[in-house]
């Protein structure tokens, strides 16, 4: 096998050789908790499914690869993979994270790391200054976010490592949005890579999983560590359903941005529609940064998430009630489009705080269905 495989040849091959006992072409599920041993301490490199199990072993070797990283841990959620990164902290350590990130990492930080002595600020680090202040304060960990949720906001991954390094903090960049087809942070100086695999990496909306990437060996250690020592693994099964996930990244992605992009574009031409967030439009705010370091293949691409923001809340509701093929749910990703009303639904969680979310914004997650048939969609909702 080639040393340095390209992603889609890796996306296939990584970790995923014919089984070496009976030539299965695909990885098994090792439904198993346990592995019998020929003789006392002695075995063949599996003791017991928390600490480490075959299918979960050749997801990991996969994502490692996509990643262009040393090392993949997987679990069980992608909360499981941030909660365990917030355990290599200790009492009185701070940690940085976006003010529109993820509705859950605002709720781990604000709630169930503060007592531990973990201390968090939420900043806009699409404000240098912001960020510049939040750092001085003193930092273990500056959590990243790019694009942003709800808002799809871009964030220079290359400028924050500096930040966080002359700081003396590590970077973490959850990329859920972007996907390591679009973008690989540690190429660009990030010291881990976060991700919900529930997400573009699973595709399917079948199954929840997460994981944490690096080629820093000793963090990787104590990631390894935790891993077994706090337990949250994904199971063989959840492991086999995203290794399958991930043979068909690349060409999800594509169509996911291709068709995110003809509906955004669609969406700038409506007068009901007060304004469209998509890394992809020219007159997008963090547009140069995302073609600078949202790409595959040499080509820019911006993902398959949109924003826009309504009229009123009534207006958002009406959008979100009425459409057919883009069901209403949270969670994106999956092959299949959806809409949500993040105040209500996936942001409820920091409603009141100072990461809320206007009540008239509406997020779409473009799935892989023809364009046309989804621009029908949100025009016969709108209208
Ligand atoms: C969904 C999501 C998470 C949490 O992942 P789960 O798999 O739902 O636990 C974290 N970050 C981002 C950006 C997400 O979209």
């Amino acid at each position: 096998m080639p040393d340095r495989m390209r992603f889609e040849t890796a996306a296939i091959h990584a970790g995923q050789d014919p089984d070496p006992t009976t030539g299965a072409a695909i990885v098994p599920i090792y439904q198993t908790s346990t592995y019998v041993q020929d003789s006392v301490a002695k075995h063949k490199g599996f003791e017991y499914s928390r600490t480490d199990n075959p299918t979960r072993h050749a997801l990991e070797t996969c994502l490692a690869s996509l990643e262009g990283a040393r090392h993949a841990v997987a679990f069980g959620s992608g909360m499981a993979a941030i909660t365990t990164l917030a355990l290599t902290l200790a009492s009185g350590d701070r940690v940085i994270i976006p003010d529109d990130g993820y509705g859950g990492t605002y709720r781990l930080f604000s709630k169930v790391t503060p007592p531990l002595g973990i201390n968090f600020e939420a900043v806009n680090m699409a404000d240098p200054d912001a960020l510049g202040k939040a750092l001085a304060g003193g930092a273990a960990l500056v959590l990243a976010e790019t694009p942003t949720n709800p808002w799809l906001k871009i964030l220079d991954i290359e400028a924050l490592a500096a930040a966080s390094h002359a700081a003396g903090a590590l970077l973490a960049v959850d990329n859920t949005f972007a996907s390591p087809f679009l973008q690989r942070p540690l190429e660009l100086g990030a010291d881990v890579v976060v991700y919900s695999a529930t997400k573009y990496l699973g595709g399917h909306s079948d199954l929840v999983a997460g994981s944490l990437a690096t080629s820093d060996d000793a963090l990787a250690e104590r990631l390894r560590f935790l891993q077994n020592a706090a337990g949250a693994i994904p199971g063989p099964f959840d492991s086999w359903l995203l290794l399958r996930g991930l043979k068909t990244l690349a060409l999800r992605m594509r169509a996911h941005c291709s068709g995110a992009a003809e509906v955004a574009h669609w969406l700038t031409g409506r007068a009901d529609v007060r304004s469209v967030h998509y890394p992809g439009l020219e007159h997008f705010p963090g547009h140069r940064v995302a073609a600078k370091q949202m790409a595959a293949g040499g080509a820019p691409l911006y993902g398959g998430m949109v924003a826009l923001e309504l009229g009123s809340r009534t207006e958002a509701l009406a959008l979100c009630n009425n459409t057919k093929l883009f069901w209403l749910g949270e969670s994106l990703g999956g092959v299949e489009s959806l809409i949500e009303h993040p105040a209500e639904m996936t942001h409820a969680s920091v409603a009141g705080s100072e990461v809320e979310v206007p009540d008239t914004l509406v997020r779409l997650s473009v799935g892989i269905e023809h364009p046309a048939d989804l621009i029908a969609d949100l025009e016969r909702a709108l209208g």
